[in-house]
């Protein structure tokens, strides 16, 4: 199990862990989709409330994984689809026939395949084949040879996912195709946690799910805003470079240098370029994006990181609602105009770009 929490809220989280004396923990930490996911309901934790929030990450785990049970690598076909995600039923029966998909995995994959369509193809949802060809996020990481990789890319063409937005259902329209929300879905969860912590009107939570982080509401009742660090991503010592003071928003950050492995003495992460099939290669270190939607966040994170500083400032530049910081490898910052004057540099090794 990685330790995947890119940005660390710190201050009045840690010091939140501590236990209330209602007997409730004010905080509970659970497993789910690759990652480690802490959510804090503060005074308003309950056993029912937490139970809730676990369900809800869990139901959307069962719907949108694509690593269950290795049906994909195997292409074990039965009669009854159990235990499989809607993804991979979709998987089995690719080039087949259309399946049938829950509302919520419907809206991921419209989502995602409207921002393969806006990036051009550096988000791809059907990234699939590839990221299992990598093994990137397995237990045996692999680098595959030029003519694997090429052979893969073929079946990797997010043009081939088919929706039908009537009867809810997904196409695979071509063989071999597998249907990834690895870099969107997580995203999607913290926003079904917030319409929880909606429907049960209380005043703030805290949320982190692996690199996506969700600080709902104020941190009191003046208003002030919650304290949100951004990891150092090039020395990885866990030290906080940023501070952002934020309310009520969502902070997700993508890098790669929390999931990767190294062969050769080479480092491979696990965001994939779609033309090369290999890992994305770029000045980029990690991108945070600041927007309400988590789900927004968590896909533009990825997009970002895939095309590049040029292409993905000017990408984030034309969004409405969400702000964003690009950490080089050099250790220079960018950033979009909304954030000017927000950003406190807490690590003087870093420098903003003017
Ligand atoms: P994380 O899930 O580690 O927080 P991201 O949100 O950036 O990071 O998502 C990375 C995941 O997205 C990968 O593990 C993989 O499943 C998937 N992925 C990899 N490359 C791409 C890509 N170019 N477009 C869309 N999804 C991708
Ligand atoms: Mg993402």
């Amino acid at each position: 199990m990685k330790d995947r929490c890119i940005a660390i809220i710190f201050l009045v989280y840690f010091s939140a862990l501590i236990t209330s004396c209602k007997n409730v923990p004010e905080s509970k930490t659970y497993f789910s989709m690759g990652t480690v996911c802490t959510i804090n309901l503060f005074d308003a934790g309950t056993k029912e409330r937490y139970d809730e929030c676990e369900k809800c990450l869990k139901n959307i785990e069962h719907k949108m994984t694509i690593n269950r049970n290795n049906v994909l690598l195997n292409k074990v076909l039965s009669d009854d689809n159990e235990g499989m995600s809607e993804l991979e039923t979709a998987s089995l029966y690719a080039g087949e026939k259309a399946v049938s998909v829950s509302e919520e995995t419907f809206q991921v994959l419209k989502c995602a395949l409207e921002y393969a369509s806006l990036s051009d193809g550096a988000f791809n949802p059907a990234i699939g084949p590839l990221v299992k060809l990598w093994n990137i996020n397995g237990d045996i990481p692999y680098v595959p040879s030029e003519t694997e990789i090429q052979k893969t890319l073929l079946f990797c063409d997010w043009k081939k996912i088919s929706l039908d937005e009537n009867n809810k259902t997904l196409f695979l329209t071509q063989e071999k195709m597998i249907a990834d929300l690895g870099g969107i879905a997580k995203g999607y969860a913290a926003d079904c946690l917030v319409s929880l912590f909606d429907s049960w009107k209380i005043s703030k939570a805290l949320v982190s799910l692996g690199g996506n982080v969700y600080a709902y509401g104020d941190k009191d009742k003046k208003g002030t805003p919650w304290k949100i660090g951004i990891k150092n991503p090039v020395e990885t010592d866990d030290s906080p470079v940023i501070r952002l003071d934020v309310n009520n928003t969502s902070v997700v950050t993508s890098g790669i240098y929390e999931r990767f492995f190294e062969a050769d003495g080479k480092k491979y992460h696990h965001i994939l370029d779609s033309k090369t099939g290999r890992p994305v290669d770029n000045d980029i270190v990690s991108v945070s994006i600041i927007c309400k939607k988590s789900m927004e966040a968590d896909v533009l994170a990825t997009t970002v990181l895939a095309l590049g500083k040029e292409k993905g400032m000017d990408f984030l530049t034309k969004k409405t609602g969400a702000e964003g910081i690009i950490i080089l490898k050099d250790r220079t910052i960018l950033h979009t105009a909304g954030l000017t004057d927000k950003i406190i540099i807490l690590d003087e090794r870093f420098s903003l770009i003017q």
